[in-house]
């Protein structure tokens, strides 16, 4: 590898491949703190640099992982000693915004926060919105297909990129910049990387869609007093607020309780004695038919028994104060570690007995094991997180077993928004038929035939 790395040392400069403790020092990924692993770390400046180094990592078929902002939770990013790491994170440029077209032009490696930022000084927004929109990149969310809180109103990130750049494993350059809602010219290629998390290519720019800027957005928590009222409610939101929501979040009672009253981490604005709390928003332009609409919405909910109690956000600090109890991933790593966590989807009507099952599985096996639930609903998307008082590989498999179990027989995935990474790949067949896995494998083989491109990730090798 010394060789190698002397010769992509003359192409993106001595400062910008990084050894020894310079790699060590670093986290892998979000979720488990370890230490990253790579042989060495490579920062290109552009696709250029980028397209060279892959050039010559092609000649000798050097494997390589690409790092977005390690927010991924299915170790997509985790790389061995004979590995190198591509890190985007000098690639942060905004290149162009075009408010007409309603088009953003930007490098990979820019956070999602940032490209939000820019959106809105323009008074356009750009959709695709998640916990870890301060460091996640749009590469990342590109690679991930990543889906977030407004699903529901704007759809996966798949939906909000009209262009895109990857190099590919030879260090060939694609790009497919589009900037047309409308391109219907032959296959469209970009699709072919949404979301698969860096085995086919790297991606290096997008063209990202924007959307007029919501300057409304009312939020509220409400408490449901069984299941049935959580459909409802989402169905009645659906019609009374005509397209205007834009979040339907739920916590099961177990994620909403620990991380309040139990812990004491978060002040509860609704005691926890419900079974079921949802964190509904609506965006609108006009702040006070907003305000009349969701209140009327809400009411008429209470009216018909799908919520027996609600509070509407009265400023940022208290839609924060909400949120913040969502979003409390520290708050279960503390207390449920070592934190199993999952991200399944499945048909909505199924996910009250399917929450039932997993929770009685999990206390007859491990019965100081415990299992909180919270998701996107709306998009039919649960995550599952569970402590089964270990973290060794047999529990692990246990449980996974557990959860991943009944999905096929409901039609459910196993991955809904994470993707598949290493964590998921063994199971891969449960959600996906041999047909499936056969054309994903012929796709890989045709683009990286040397496997050279976040190796062994989302396909097990071949026996
Ligand atoms: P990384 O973690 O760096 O990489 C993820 C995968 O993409 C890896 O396989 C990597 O090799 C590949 N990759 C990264 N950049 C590129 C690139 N430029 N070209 C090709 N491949 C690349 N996800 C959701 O979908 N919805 C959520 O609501 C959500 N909430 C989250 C909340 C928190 C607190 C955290 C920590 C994570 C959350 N995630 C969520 C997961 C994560 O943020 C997303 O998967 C995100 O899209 C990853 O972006 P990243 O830049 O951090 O990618």
């Amino acid at each position: 590898m010394q060789s190698l790395l002397e010769r992509i040392v003359a192409i993106v400069g001595e400062g910008n491949v990084l050894t020894g403790e310079d790699v060590a020092q670093r986290r892998v990924d979000w979720m488990s703190g370890a230490s990253c692993r790579a042989g060495a770390i490579v920062r290109p400046a552009n696709t250029d640099e980028l397209a060279q180094v892959m050039r010559l990592c092609h000649a000798v078929a050097q494997p390589v992982v690409t790092h977005g902002g390690l927010t991924g939770l299915v170790h997509g990013g985790e790389a061995s000693p004979d590995e190198l790491a591509i890190s985007l994170e000098r690639m942060t440029a905004i290149e162009a915004i075009d408010p007409i077209g309603g088009s953003m032009t930007v490098q990979a490696g820019i956070a999602l926060q940032t490209v939000q930022e820019a959106a809105a000084e323009h008074d356009l927004q750009f959709a695709l919105d998640l916990g870890a929109r301060g460091s996640c990149t749009i590469g990342g969310n590109i690679a991930t297909n990543a889906g977030g809180v407004r699903v529901i109103r704007y759809g996966m990130m798949r939906q909000q990129v009209l262009g895109l750049e990857a190099v590919l494993a030879d260090g060939s350059v694609v790009s497919s910049m589009n900037r047309m809602l409308k391109n219907n010219a032959g296959y469209d290629l970009k699709q072919l990387f949404i979301g698969s998390e860096g085995t086919l290519g790297i991606v290096t720019r997008s063209v990202l869609r924007l959307q007029p800027r919501m300057t409304s957005e009312r939020t509220a928590l409400v408490a449901c007093p069984d299941f049935e009222g959580v459909t409802g409610l989402l169905r009645h939101l659906g019609r009374a607020l005509g397209g205007s929501l834009s979040t339907f979040e739920v916590m099961w009672r177990n994620h909403y309780a620990l991380l309040t009253e139990e812990s004491g981490r978060n002040t509860p604005p609704l005691p926890a004695r419900w079974p079921f709390y949802a964190i509904v928003e609506s965006l609108g332009s006009d702040d006070a038919a907003n305000i009349a609409q969701f209140s009327a919405a809400l009411e008429s909910a209470l009216e018909a028994g799908l919520i027996e109690d609600a509070v509407l956000a009265q400023s940022d600090a208290q839609r924060q104060g909400i949120w913040d109890i969502r979003e409390d991933i520290e708050g279960l790593i503390d207390h449920l570690s070592p934190l199993f966590t999952f991200d399944v989807s499945l048909p909505i009507p199924d996910m009250a007995d399917y929450a039932d099952t997993l929770e009685r599985r999990i206390s007859e096996r491990w019965p100081k094991g415990r299992m909180v639930i919270f998701g996107h609903l709306g998009d039919g998307n649960l995550h599952v997180s569970v402590g089964a008082g270990s973290g060794d590989p047999q529990t692990r498999r246990e449980v996974e077993q557990i959860v991943y179990g009944p999905l096929a027989e409901l039609g459910g995935s196993i991955s809904a928004e994470h993707g598949i990474g290493l964590e998921k790949r063994d199971y891969l067949p449960l959600s996906r038929n041999p047909g499936e896995i056969a054309l994903m494998r012929t796709l890989k083989q045709a683009l990286d035939p040397k496997g050279l491109l976040n190796r062994h990730k989302i396909l097990a090798p071949e026996e």
